[in-house]
């Protein structure tokens, strides 16, 4: 695409006010992404202040007269406006709308209530006393169910919080896909689990590596990513996390523990995913209001993409072997041995297991499911919150057999509740059986994957996502942007063919 998008006059002037409040969250980025990775730790307080205030300006610049009135007259006007035009009009109206509806005292309240809920957590997991974060989370509920009613929703509380984080989804949908892909997965499951070849454990999940040597690593699976190390960096943090600074400055981080290398691979492409995401954006978008990828589903979409149809996918590994093998001697040692049928087995294992974060493509989404139904029970005052760590048993039972002895290993182990997050979880899973759809459509136009990787066809995949996807910023809401790129309504059938087909026929 050529030229200029922006012709209306109104348009114009918003973009023009909207450079302000860009250049705040700019600097408010960096901000937050220099708080985890190189603040010293007692920078934390007045690193708080300072963004606490920037954002408070933020919010001045919305609610300002002029700029409000603004987008009233783009809105009478919406017919003549061009899509990326009409697209502004839906972001800048999607925040305007929770500035508006949000009463200051109630912000205040809800700033002042997570800090501090935010710490008492952590200490909670630490000494995994669920009774000391107990009357926060009831707080937390209480405020969310508060913002719902903010907001407004036609038919459950719990759509007004599901939408600030993924556009247009409604309750009754996200039951439905749980519904849908529960017995598929969990057939899928049982009959790896009881395959006469089935491991639990993998000999490599011990072994130690040099991590020097994983960084290098690192690098040149990004350089094959084709990554543009000048809009480009990658640093280490607590937990990996993408951040886009600006259209030509995007950073994410990875970690690192020594042993079980695998999980430093997929956290960097997971979030090398994320970022391609960000720097593949029509350049003319930056600063406006599209500017950034639409919603966190389809972000997840993107990293999970490029973390299970590539970084486990057999032919990228096999590409890796002989770096694989400089990681440490152990390593090294198991490749002569087993090759890339062990590589990939290693990369592959499904294992039932507690932490959602580490668990592998077949029994994730059981932890959201689960995390779903109970945050939606607490926010339509079905479940209280001192039912919550015998629920979460129960459930961890049901769904993968394995029930959890602490609450740091159950109810406490996430932060998302703690920051008042009710409404993020669905995220995880809807962005994976979207990046099920999306291959499908990819595989349908160049071809299967592994055929693409073998004949050194990472940078097509990355173009074909740019060109179909990346693009478009937030120019459409997630499910119209789904609709454009493969050409139908969500559905998760193709991410369970694609499992069925990788755990089931070998
Ligand atoms: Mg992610």
């Amino acid at each position: 695409m050529e030229g200029e998008i922006f012709t209306d006059t109104t348009i114009k002037k918003i973009i023009e006010r909207y450079k302000t409040i860009w250049a705040l969250s700019h600097l408010s980025a960096l901000g937050s992404w220099d708080l985890e990775v190189f603040m010293p730790m007692k920078g934390a307080f007045f690193r708080g202040e300072a963004l606490g205030r920037v954002s408070s300006l933020i919010k001045r610049l919305f609610l300002d007269k002029e700029f409000v009135g603004l987008l009233g007259q783009a809105e009478s006007k919406l017919s003549k406006l061009n899509d990326y035009e009409k697209g502004v009009v839906r972001v800048v109206k999607r925040e305007l709308k929770i500035y508006q509806a949000l009463p200051s005292d109630f912000l205040e309240e809800w700033e002042r209530t997570t800090n501090q809920a935010k710490v008492v957590w952590r200490e909670a997991k630490k000494q995994d006393n669920f009774r000391l974060f107990q009357p926060y989370l009831q707080k937390l509920v209480e405020l969310a169910i508060k913002k719902a009613e903010y907001l407004g929703y036609s038919k459950h509380p719990y759509d007004a919080l599901l939408d600030l984080y993924e556009e247009g989804w409604r309750s009754e949908e996200v039951e439905e896909f749980f519904e849908e892909i529960y017995q598929p997965l969990k057939t899928i499951l049982n009959r790896v689990i009881s395959g006469k070849n089935y491991q639990p454990t993998h000999p490599l999940e011990k072994a130690p590596y040099k991590q020097k040597k994983a960084e290098e690593l690192n690098c040149s699976i990004l350089d094959k990513l084709g990554m543009d190390w000048q809009r480009f960096r990658m640093d280490v943090s607590a937990h990996p996390f993408t951040e886009s600074i600006s259209a030509d400055d995007v950073r994410i981080t990875t970690w690192y523990h020594q042993k079980d290398f695998a999980r430093t691979i997929t956290a960097t492409v997971h979030e090398a995913g994320h970022a391609l995401y960000e720097l593949q954006i029509d350049s003319r978008l930056a600063t406006t209001p599209l500017g950034g990828g639409v919603s966190l589903g389809i972000h997840e979409s993107q990293s999970r993409f490029w973390e299970n149809f590539v970084a486990r996918n057999r032919v990228f590994l096999g590409l890796f072997l002989p770096k694989f093998a400089q990681l440490s001697p152990e390593i090294e040692k198991f490749i002569k041995k087993e090759g890339v049928g062990g590589i990939y087995r290693y990369f592959n294992l499904v294992r039932p297991g507690l932490i959602r974060v580490e668990a592998d493509e077949l029994t994730y989404h059981f932890h959201i499911k689960l995390r779903f139904e109970l945050e939606k029970g607490l926010i339509e005052r079905k479940i209280k919150v001192e039912q919550l760590p015998e629920l979460w048993r129960e459930k961890m039972g049901e769904y993968l057999g394995v029930k959890p002895k602490t609450d740091k290993e159950g109810v406490l182990q996430d932060i998302h509740w703690s920051m008042g997050a009710f409404g993020y979880f669905p995220t995880y899973s809807l962005g994976t059986f979207i990046s099920g759809m999306i291959k499908e459509r990819l595989e349908k136009e160049l071809g299967e994957m592994e055929e693409l990787i073998a004949q050194d066809g990472l940078i097509k995949i990355k173009r074909w996502l740019g060109e179909r996807v990346h693009r478009f910023g937030s120019l459409y809401s997630p499910k119209k942007l789904l609709g454009v790129v493969v050409g139908k309504p969500f559905t998760p059938k193709p991410l369970l063919n694609y499992l069925r087909k990788k755990f089931l026929e070998k």
